[in-house]
């Protein structure tokens, strides 16, 4: 065996990792490619998506509404400091970590402001047309009269 003969054989090695390679890429990209379709037709077949109206967040309506636990005012956060604590605590190991901070605005805030919250939402959705109905873009909240 003489020294072409060793390279010939490299080559040819190399030759065939890289169409290994290119063929595992390409089972990669294909399986990648359905899981992005399956998902595509999943999102479709949700009404509330296809006729994409802008709900607020349930924290925007819970915070519409003054607390009954710790009586804070519309518009404002509560007032609890164990929550806050804990919700600083986790986002203290986050950091050290090197992990980004997590939104621990509604673990901050009292259940009962919630479900005041999500009732509110509720209403305004039975009150709203039927999803087919909606006129994409348009709100149908009562988030800018609410109490
Ligand atoms: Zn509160």
């Amino acid at each position: 065996m003489n020294v072409d003969d060793i390279v010939a054989e490299r080559i040819e090695q190399a030759r065939r990792r890289m169409a290994a390679d290119r063929w595992r890429r390409a089972e990669l990209a294909a399986a990648r490619e359905r899981g992005l379709q399956a998902r595509h037709a999943a999102k479709l077949k949700r009404p509330e998506e296809r006729a994409a109206t802008p709900w607020p967040s349930l924290y925007e309506y819970a915070l519409a509404h003054r607390c009954p636990a710790c009586r804070a005012p519309i518009g404002t956060p509560c007032t609890a400091p164990r929550k806050q604590a804990a919700a600083a605590r986790r986002n203290g190991l986050r950091c050290e970590l090197g992990l980004a901070p997590c939104d621990t605005r509604n673990e901050e805030m009292h259940a009962a402001r919630h479900d005041i919250g999500r009732r509110h939402y509720r209403r305004d959705v039975g009150n709203a047309p039927w999803p087919e109905g909606r006129i994409p873009g348009q709100r149908y909240d009562s988030l800018d009269g609410a109490a």
